[in-house]
């Protein structure tokens, strides 16, 4: 039996698919496959060079990255959440800058297929699908973070109704590696969240400067600072209603969520991967460190954290696609899995004892990974507060 095969059968022969119904184990073992053929062999030197190998795009869009969460009529695959969630762990497990890159573009792509009009859908929606464009994401300003709201990029109307773009976005994943961005941006700052507006700019018509910031995680993908100075964007790229911006935005949070949580339980599930092949392997004191007790604790609590949070979050991604309130099921998601895949990527450096911290190996890139998933898409003390008020009727807020 090769590798790939192997890893499939095991999966399928344990609890990780057992539930599944057969379309969606099948996606799901087609992208660890094709993953550990094509992608597993190059993450290290990607890691290490801090560079995504976009030359893979043909093959992720084909898998249904990206595409799935698209309508045949887009040209994409209309997966459910769930199979779309399912795709996101493979991506966690394998590497969470795939993850982060095919979140970012699945993002876009959910935004243009849900707000965009017919020309906006050939011009952006079409080539993101074909792999020929790439897209990014712009709430995030210095002064504007957990309080979206407060943003202040400014959107001035123009006589000919077009918009001038004014302002510094923040922490922008990717718009580095990519040529068009949906910005929020205030066309009445009076209004609050009602004056804001999502606008598609095109880098290659002006005003746009993109700044890479380096920073300690996710090193497959760029954080940016997007600096708008006066950039035109004509009233055929206004993305759904003006004034309706955050509320297309916030609708696709949950996915969002549910796709951060399913990654950080693939993320915990490599974790247990590494940490049983380690421990069985690994002889102290004249035997394998599997059989003393305390190592099996930890063990345990990798595999029971990452099984616990497979569950909550393909609950949350049902919820999404039978139409219940997803809210609380996907804050919960996001909130157990993201601070269980920090625990366990600790745990899986202590199981490994120094070698776990030498760069280069794996459970060092877990453990900066998991760290980074915690905080974007909603900080983990804002999933306690949405958590919180639909357990409470309270807010706590505002
Ligand atoms: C890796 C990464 C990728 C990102 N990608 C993007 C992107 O592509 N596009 C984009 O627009 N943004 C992006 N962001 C920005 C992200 O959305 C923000 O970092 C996030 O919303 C938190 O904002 P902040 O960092 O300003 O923290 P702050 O809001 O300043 O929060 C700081 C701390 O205060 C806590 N806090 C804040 N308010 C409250 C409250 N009311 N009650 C209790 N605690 C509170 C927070 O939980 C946190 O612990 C990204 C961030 C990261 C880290």
């Amino acid at each position: 039996m090769n590798h790939q095969a192997g890893v499939a059968e095991h999966a399928e022969a344990t609890t990780e698919w057992a539930h599944l119904d057969a379309e969606s184990r099948q996606i799901a073992s087609q992208a660890r496959e094709h993953l550990a053929r094509h992608l597993a062999p190059i993450v290290a030197d990607c890691e290490r060079d801090r560079r995504f190998p976009y030359e893979l795009m043909g093959g992720l869009l084909e898998l249904g990255f990206v595409r799935g969460v698209c309508a045949p009529a887009d040209g994409g695959y209309g997966r459910t959440h769930l199979q779309n969630a399912l795709l996101m762990e493979e991506a966690g497990r394998a590497w969470a800058s795939l993850r982060t890159t095919m979140n970012i573009l699945s993002l876009v792509a959910e935004l243009l297929t849900a707000a965009g009009t017919a020309e906006q859908k050939a011009s952006h929606l079409a080539p993101l699908l074909r792999g020929e464009r790439r897209g990014w994401f712009a709430i995030t300003e210095a002064e504007a973070g957990s309080d979206a709201a407060g943003l202040t990029t400014r959107a001035e109307r123009l006589p000919d109704g077009s918009f001038r773009l004014t302002g510094e976005k923040r922490y922008i994943t990717n718009a580095a590696q990519a040529d068009f961005g949906i910005v929020m941006a205030t066309t009445d700052p009076a209004l609050g969240a009602k004056g804001i507006t999502a606008f598609i700019v095109d880098h290659d018509r002006g005003g746009v400067t993109v700044t890479e910031r380096r920073r300690l995680s996710v090193r497959g993908t760029t954080s940016c600072t997007v600096a708008l100075d006066g950039a035109v964007v004509p009233k055929d790229l206004v993305l759904g209603q003006v004034g309706r911006g955050l509320a297309t935005a916030m609708a696709a949070v949950n996915a969002g969520r549910v796709n951060v949580a399913a990654g950080a339980v693939g993320l915990g599930q490599a974790c247990l991967e590494a940490v049983v092949a380690h421990t069985t392997a690994r002889q102290q004191f004249g035997r394998t460190i599997a059989g003393f007790q305390l190592v099996q604790e930890m063990v345990v609590g990798i595999g029971l954290r990452t099984h616990t949070g497979r569950l909550l979050y393909q609950d949350a991604a049902r919820a999404l696609d039978t139409g219940r309130d997803a809210r609380t099921a996907c804050a919960m998601a996001k909130l157990y899995c993201t601070e269980a895949a920090v625990r366990s990527a600790s745990d899986t450096i202590q199981l490994h004892g120094a070698v776990g911290l030498e760069e280069g190996t794996a459970p060092e890139r877990y453990f900066r990974d998991a760290r980074e998933a915690t905080i974007p898409e909603g900080t983990s003390q804002m999933q306690i507060l949405t958590i919180g008020r639909a357990l409470l009727g309270v807010s706590a807020i505002r």
